[in-house]
């Protein structure tokens, strides 16, 4: 333990009353229908820090009657892009404004470092102002090329109401990647932020309203998956799903919005590899791997978490990483030079160390870390920023979303034998490549099977660049253009023009 940079308790004060978190429907604040709650319990401190409404089927069928009436009177879809623009911006500047006391909450119910949740508000506010300029740039096509006799047009119209269904792990930014695309379309939506972080998409919801967005255009059901989440996904009255989280759940999301055949995109679940050439720049890649593994303590879709060194420098970069691992800050969250917080749960602290212990029974070597650790004066659950060597790549925590501070480093000789390592996955969300040959990181950018390819660099996210994931990291793609594309539906208008006629009967 002493070998690790353990911060403990700050100064920092956590607010004595639990923040009251209640559903926003039809423009107001709502308990629910059946009047029961639930608490949230700060996964660093042990005290309860939000108190929120607990919906159920009931709340969610209020929810979508709002925002249907909300699109179908087109008190949303009708108005202009200059107006969409106008108040994305001002939330935008609202979110500024608030941004302290959303990053508190973020911190205190997730149990992530409150410098990395001031940072995630701030980018998410960037987010807000990138869809406000593609609310006014909006357009469709025209085809000229008909012939004299006609005029092709291409609408691009809001696809409708939709269900907006969030994770624990960046609940701020996350509803930020999908919220303002669709509102940017024209779109209405419930949104579900998770049972274990409402605190932050409720502010959001306050901040909707004083910004001036009209009753029902945006609505939000606090609870659990089933009901809240699952009624989300079936009601006919919902034209589309957006869902964030796990691959599990969005397989459950695919078939349960079959039933009436709306539309689903899902950003799921990543097993991101990094790939270490021997002519990396070694310092940089090591600063990187560390980074992206304990970042967000690794609970994180884009956790570098599987590293394919090069067997000629796989001693030299294991001993490095090791060494820097130990000099990582870890522990009391609200402490700002805290770089690795708290684990959501205990029993998500289990499952990690579960896999853990299984990779060293498998013959693996825990280099660092393994075991949970107690934080002096801290109530919350804390796992060790963990290296583990002598992977295969047919262990479990070589091929699972372990979603802790885990890495775990396997080594290749050949491009062609790290390429099929990288590939053999079930997912394919992210991968990385250190190379200072611009062939090698080319070669690897086309061959690896992932949404996003970094090179010499990881997890650098810009509002302009798509992101999202093939195989079983999800289907859509969120960011850029492409996610407002997400949220519109493309309408033919043929024109005949002119005066000819050409009758079927003549
Ligand atoms: P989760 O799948 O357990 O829950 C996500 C949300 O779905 C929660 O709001 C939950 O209440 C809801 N839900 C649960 N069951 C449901 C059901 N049957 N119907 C509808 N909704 C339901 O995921 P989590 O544990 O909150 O988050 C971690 C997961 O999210 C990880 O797998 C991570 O990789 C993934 N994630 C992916 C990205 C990405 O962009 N690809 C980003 C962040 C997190």
């Amino acid at each position: 333990m002493s070998e690790l940079n353990v911060v403990s308790i700050s100064e920092a004060q956590i607010p004595s009353e639990a923040f009251v978190a209640r559903h926003l429907i039809d423009g107001s604040w709502q308990a629910s229908a059946d009047g029961a709650t639930f608490e949230r319990i700060s996964p660093s401190h042990g005290s309860v820090v939000t108190l929120a409404s607990k919906g159920s089927a009931r709340d969610v069928d209020a929810a979508i009657s709002a925002a249907r009436l909300a699109f179908d009177k087109g008190r949303w879809s009708r108005t202009s892009g200059k107006e969409r623009a106008t108040l994305l911006l001002k939330v935008a500047d609202l979110i500024d404004r608030e941004r302290d006391r959303i990053a508190l909450m973020e911190t205190l119910e997730s149990g992530k470092p409150i410098s990395q949740a001031k940072a995630e508000i701030e980018g998410a506010a960037d987010i807000w102002r990138y869809a406000a300029s593609l609310a006014r740039t909006l357009h469709g096509e025209s085809y000229n090329s008909l012939g004299n006799d006609f005029l092709g047009l291409v609408l691009k119209e809001p696809i409708g109401v939709v269900s907006i269904i969030t994770p624990w792990n960046f609940p701020f930014l996350i509803v930020t990647q999908k919220l303002p695309f669709a509102l940017a379309a024209g779109c209405t939506a419930v949104i579900k932020p998770s049972e274990m972080t409402p605190a932050t998409t409720v502010i959001l919801g306050e901040l909707l309203l004083e910004a001036g967005l009209p009753a029902g255009v945006v609505n939000i059901v606090l609870g659990c998956g089933d009901p809240v989440g699952a009624a989300m996904t079936t009601d006919k009255r919902v034209d589309m799903v957006t869902f964030t989280g796990s691959t599990a759940v969005g397989k459950a999301i695919v078939s349960a919005a079959s039933g009436s055949l709306k539309k689903v995109s899902l950003e799921l679940g990543g097993k991101n590899p990094q790939v270490i050439f021997p002519d990396a720049d070694l310092d940089s890649a090591v600063d990187a791997v560390v980074f992206g593994v304990y970042f967000n303590a690794g609970e994180c879709c884009n956790s570098g978490s599987r590293i394919i060194v090069h067997e000629d420098i796989a001693e030299e970069f294991t001993r490095r990483t090791v060494a820097l691992s130990r000099q990582v800050p870890f522990g009391d969250p609200l402490d700002p030079s805290t770089k690795v917080g708290a684990i959501i749960t205990p029993e998500h602290q289990n499952k990690i160390d579960r896999y853990v212990q299984e990779a060293a029974q498998s013959g693996a070597s825990i280099e660092l870390g393994g075991e949970a650790l107690a934080v002096p004066g801290l109530k919350g659950q804390f796992y060790q920023p963990t290296v583990v060597s002598n992977v295969r790549s047919n262990m479990p925590i070589a091929r699972d979303e372990v979603f802790g501070p885990v890495l775990s480093v396997l080594t290749f000789k050949t491009l062609d034998e790290a390429i099929e390592l990288v590939n053999d996955a079930d997912y394919g969300l992210s991968a990385g490549v250190w190379s200072e040959n611009v062939h090698t990181c080319l070669e690897f950018a086309r061959q690896a099977q992932a949404g996003t390819v970094w090179t010499n660099t990881w997890m650098d996210g810009f509002s302009e660049l798509p992101f999202g994931g093939v195989k079983e990291s999800g289907q859509g793609r969120e960011l850029g253009k492409y996610g407002l594309e997400e949220f519109l539906e493309a309408k033919t208008v043929t024109m005949r023009i002119g005066r000819s006629r050409a009758p079927w009967v003549s």
